[in-house]
């Protein structure tokens, strides 16, 4: 039986980016009391875990020392601060009272949850608040003022475990490229929005990574209304060979929710169904887990997804219809949703067959330029 731990703090909802921001922390809570309601927090072989601390030194195996320094200046300030050098105090990533802490707390999340799969026996460890994967080394970037992945990746490289690193959001995963753009130790895979005319403008098929990491950085851009079926199309062609043939000691995998097509900041138009397929694939590849959340700026579709991830990650089948007690909750927000599980969503057919096309592109390119590198080397030798 697969064991399994969410880790997950109530800290995590207990500070404000500010009424006006997009990004909300109450979307951890929502989450939680969502998988609660399905009864996904007492289960024998799914253990609640807590976060832990993260050393200075850990933060530095990829921070500067002077950001951090800054992180932490800031975090007691009474008086409103910024610093646009590192990013910090802009409407994107406002600084307010513990924001460092918290960055902090959701950091040590995501390397509790490696310690866990690669100490504590456990398949899968799944951090919510993690997933914040457009930190850069020196400046805090699209609502992330830490990149957790990498430190806890980091971590891994130290002990010469190979990773796999796969991004499911909308976003770019570009904090987490950047890390190991020169590096094969940690194959990077992300499928997003196109950068064209969307943040943070990069995440292009010719990304491939520079040195020894060439081959090992693989992006695949998708266009507006790209739908279920072509996320999964570009899941089933590019990563999951991948993953497959790199055969990693651990897969580490950011889940942001804002793919989908109701997210207020994407144009992508995926639903549950995609996202459901995808996780049980992985699930299905038994490699040592660690699950990391991400993006999604509508509140029921953060909650929808994680519960169902972790659902499928714990073998439990869900009521496909959200609990009453739920649905009175979010209805007090304002919010309609009574399902848990969308149908499958078909683009309209112009719209389709555009992101056809671009999807196609991308495929051909990646399996030029990537698969003689990654297939080819790794298929013959198993990679270790
Ligand atoms: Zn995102």
């Amino acid at each position: 039986m697969t064991k399994t731990a969410l880790v997950y703090s109530h800290d995590f909802s207990a500070c404000s980016y500010g009424d006006y921001h997009p990004f909300k922390v109450q979307r951890y809570r929502l989450a939680f009391d969502l998988m609660e309601e399905y009864g996904l927090t007492r289960l024998s072989n799914g253990h609640i875990r807590e976060c832990g601390t993260v050393s200075d030194l850990e933060l530095l195996t990829f921070h500067s020392p002077d950001y951090l320094r800054r992180l932490e200046e800031f975090n007691c300030s009474t008086e409103s601060r910024a610093d646009f050098r590192y990013g910090l105090g802009d409407l994107e990533n406002p600084v307010f009272p513990g924001f460092y802490d918290w960055a902090r707390l959701c950091t040590a999340g995501t390397v509790e949850a490696a310690r866990l799969v690669t100490q504590e026996g456990y398949d899968i460890a799944f951090n919510l608040a993690g997933g914040l994967h457009h930190a850069h080394r020196a400046r805090a970037s699209g609502f992330s003022y830490l990149n957790d992945a990498v430190v806890a990746i980091n971590g891994l490289v130290a002990q010469g475990l190979r990773v796999v690193y796969l991004d499911l959001d909308a976003h770019h995963g570009d904090g987490v490229q950047e890390a190991y753009y020169d590096s094969d130790r940690v194959l990077t895979i992300s499928l997003h929005e196109t950068g064209r005319h969307f943040f943070p403008g990069t995440g292009f098929e010719t990304e491939t990574g520079v040195g020894a990491g060439e081959g090992y950085s693989v992006n695949v851009p998708l266009i507006e209304h790209t739908d279920d079926a072509l996320f999964m199309k570009a899941f089933d062609e590019v990563a999951y060979p991948l993953i497959a043939a790199y055969d990693p000691d651990v897969l580490v995998t950011q889940l942001g929710a804002d793919t989908f097509r109701t997210d207020p900041l994407t144009r992508l138009e995926i639903t549950t169904h995609s996202y459901s397929y995808i996780i049980k694939k992985l699930k299905a590849l038994r490699i040592p887990w660690v699950a990391l959340g991400g993006g999604g700026y509508d509140l029921v579709n953060v909650a929808r997804a994680w519960t169902i991830a972790w659902g499928i990650m714990n073998g439990v089948e869900l009521n496909p219809r959200l609990p009453p007690q739920f649905v009175r909750t979010v209805s007090a927000m304002g919010l309609t949703n009574t399902m848990l599980l969308d149908a499958m969503y078909w683009a309209e057919a112009r719209d389709r067959n555009l992101a056809l096309d671009e999807v196609e592109k991308s495929i051909s390119a990646i399996r030029k330029r990537i698969f003689p590198f990654i297939i080819g080397s790794h298929a013959a030798t198993s990679g270790k």
